[in-house]
């Protein structure tokens, strides 16, 4: 594991123990920035004062939570970061980007994420499929890399959940950051994340900030835009960030579950700004485009299943292809683990299991209090920010469920258990779905969770 990948994993952990305004203020711009032989840490902060107070009140934290992820670590030290260069050490350089690029391949794909766009590199053009249900919302966002801000602006796309919007606006990002490397500022944001930021805005007193931050921008991709809509300050902010965009023509992209005279609270000068510009929807896969999809996920995780299952698979998925992620492990599961070999019929059986899942109605409480009453540790503790060991994975098991059992986004999730960052909700469910697939007590232990959630 790399420097960075290493830091972003403490970090994640870190998240889930102390307070947001904390964390973003004294630990989010830290960096590992070497580790010695003698397994000393050197961590680097912005400032001298962020250096004090980090070394004075998070030491005995980070200590902690690095060695559970690097058990070599033996002690750290603190310094300052300026110019990119280490005050303390004089010698060695603050890692730039292309440099933290080579720290080499991430176990955790979703957890490298770009910190200046957002962005997942993940999400690119080169692994999404084109089919006869996304290839006009695929030929326009082509066409807005090609000429962006000009042509079709706002770029918006709609579709109902899994269909790849959020992959599809993602690669277009990803696309213009490669192309046009740092001539051109992205970002993305969960239009959840913009509203948190707006109202944080407002209750700070700021909004200058987040006008600043915004204004500044090139392309702006926005995910979700109906979680906006019904939120009047929020709207009044995104107006008014879109209108200084668009008159610089710079390039917008929105998605969203529906097209803009769908989303009923959604102000009227908005709507027709968004239906000003190209509306390409994405409709749900046809059965070659689901068997491509799982085709192209089966090779990232370097396996393969016959054409039979492969077939079995395609035809369980509903809708969704997000669904084809969760059967796919799961196959992957009973076949490394068990040493079965799958074929169509148990394939079938297996799917019938991770298919009859509690149900969508369930509520978060109700996924919270399941958590709660399992591991035995009280509701308000899981979203508190307690962190202890026995408390930190209950909380992360929530996270897990909150996502699996009830599709809910990332930033909602975060918001529901105790106003996290969102990246924190990404790592939580990461990490449980990553150790799922090698953890059968865990699985166990999900699987009854999630009995409970159906009788509950
Ligand atoms: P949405 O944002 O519409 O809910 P996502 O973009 O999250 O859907 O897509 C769900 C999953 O399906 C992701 O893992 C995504 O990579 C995959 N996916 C969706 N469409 C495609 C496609 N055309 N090609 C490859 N993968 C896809
Ligand atoms: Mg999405």
């Amino acid at each position: 594991m790399g420097l960075e990948q290493l830091w972003q994993n403490v970090l994640a952990e870190i998240e889930l123990q102390v307070s947001r305004p904390n964390f973003v203020t004294w630990l989010k711009n830290s960096q590992l920035v070497e580790k010695k032989d003698d397994g000393t840490a050197l961590v680097a902060l912005p400032s001298k004062f962020a250096k004090e107070w980090v070394e004075n009140k998070y030491q005995k934290i980070i200590l902690g939570v690095l060695r559970n992820t690097d058990a070599s670590t033996k002690k750290i030290e603190f310094s300052v970061y300026n110019n990119q260069v280490i005050i303390k050490t004089g010698s060695k350089k603050f890692p730039t980007n292309e440099e933290n690029e080579s720290f080499g391949q991430l176990s955790f794909q979703e957890l490298k994420i770009d910190p200046e766009t957002n962005l997942n590199p993940r999400y690119n053009f080169s692994n999404f499929i084109v089919g006869s249900s996304n290839e006009l919302a695929y030929a326009a966002a082509m066409a807005v890399v090609e000429e962006i801000g000009k042509k079709y602006n706002p770029l918006f796309i709609y579709g109902g959940v899994g269909v790849g919007k959020t992959h599809l606006i993602q690669a277009v990002g990803n696309e213009i950051k490669n192309r046009y490397q740092n001539k051109v500022q992205v970002k993305y944001v969960p239009s959840e994340k913009f509203t948190n930021e707006v109202i944080w805005a407002i209750r700070n007193k700021r909004m200058e900030t987040i006008k600043e931050k915004y204004r500044l921008i090139d392309v702006l991709v926005i995910d979700d835009i109906q979680f906006i809509g019904g939120k009047p300050k929020t709207e009044e902010e995104f107006f008014h960030t879109f209108n200084a965009l668009y008159e610089n023509n710079k390039q917008i992209i929105i998605s969203s579950d529906r097209p803009p005279r769908f989303i009923p609270t959604l102000e009227e000068r908005l709507r027709s700004r968004f239906e000003g510009g190209m509306i390409a929807d994405i409709s749900y896969p046809d059965y070659e485009l689901k068997v491509a999809v799982i085709k192209t996920k089966l090779q990232t995780k370097n396996t393969s299943f016959n054409d039979d299952v492969i077939a079995v698979i395609a035809n369980k998925i509903q809708k969704s292809l997000r669904e084809a992620e969760g059967i796919i492990n799961r196959l992957i599961f009973y076949h490394q683990k068990k040493g079965i070999e799958i074929n169509p019929k148990n394939a079938e059986q297996i799917i019938s299991e991770v298919v009859q899942e509690p149900n969508r109605n369930s509520t978060p409480e109700q996924i919270i209090k399941a958590v709660s009453e399992f591991f035995e540790v009280p509701s308000n503790d899981i979203i508190g920010h307690c962190r202890k060991k026995e408390i930190v994975f209950p909380r992360q098991i929530a996270i897990y469920l909150l996502r699996e059992v009830l599709d809910l986004s990332y930033p909602y999730i975060a918001e529901k258990m105790g106003k996290r960052d969102h990246t924190t909700a990404i790592y939580a469910h990461e990490k449980i779905a990553q150790n799922i697939s090698r953890d059968q007590a865990l699985n166990q232990k999900i699987m009854m969770i999630k009995d409970k959630i159906k009788q509950n």
